[in-house]
């Protein structure tokens, strides 16, 4: 399965928020932890100060499955004690991850998947994990507005703009050239799903060895 690459090798994912990055990670791991005794993936879980949000079907978000939510001090202990491979303030709260929660999700070779924001992703640029960095755009700035309305998380009308103004940003930012080995427009969540898993696996061209 993971002929010719490093599989070991992590997969960082970003995309502005509400592009559909957790229901393609969701549908990986369905696909491809299922025998929880020999999981393909890694998840890496993050460290967040924002609340436990709850979806439009009622489904609350997990501690220590979704992330590891915490209050604003126990995460500025954590950058005090450089705990963080990499941390940002996004939309008024904080983000980081773990070194502890990357080697956790490596465990066994497995490839560890990251979920994380542009500041981060040019944060993890400087360090020596060299993952695989792959973008999720949305089809348009108004397709992605949808979105963020539709999953009813209830977020205020000042959250959401604040996520627009930073979309803008990341889709500024993967346009440069060289700044991500992989962009999906997530136009189509089947086709885009399609190609997700491709790269999640190693078999898209394109992937660079170093
Ligand atoms: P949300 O609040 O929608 O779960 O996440 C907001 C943004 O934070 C998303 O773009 C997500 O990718 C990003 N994010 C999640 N975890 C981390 C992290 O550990 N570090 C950074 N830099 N961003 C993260």
């Amino acid at each position: 399965m993971s002929k010719g690459v490093n599989f070991s090798r992590p997969l960082v994912i970003s995309g502005p928020s509400g592009v559909g990055k957790s229901t393609l990670l969701t549908r990986l791991l369905d696909e491809f932890n299922k025998d929880a005794s020999q999981p393909y993936f890694g998840f890496s879980v993050s460290h967040t100060t924002r609340g436990i949000r709850t979806d439009s079907k009622g489904k609350k978000e997990v501690h220590e499955q979704d992330y590891f939510f915490v209050d604003t001090d126990t995460f500025k202990d954590m950058i005090a004690k450089s705990q963080f491979i990499e941390y940002a303030e996004y939309s008024g709260n904080f983000y980081g991850t773990s070194f502890q929660t990357v080697s956790k999700a490596q465990v066994n070779d497995k490839r560890c998947l990251l979920d994380i924001e542009s500041q981060g992703v040019r944060q993890i640029k400087r360090t020596g994990l060299k993952p695989i960095y792959l973008f999720i755009c949305p089809p348009s700035l108004s397709a992605l507005e949808s979105r963020l309305r539709a999953r009813g998380t209830g977020e205020s009308e000042d959250t959401i703009q604040k996520r627009l103004k930073t979309a803008i940003k990341e889709i500024q930012y993967a346009k440069k050239p060289n700044a991500h080995h992989f962009v999906i427009v997530n136009d189509d969540l089947d086709r885009a799903y399609q190609i997700f898993r491709q790269v999640a696996l190693g078999h898209r061209k394109g992937e660079r060895a170093e």
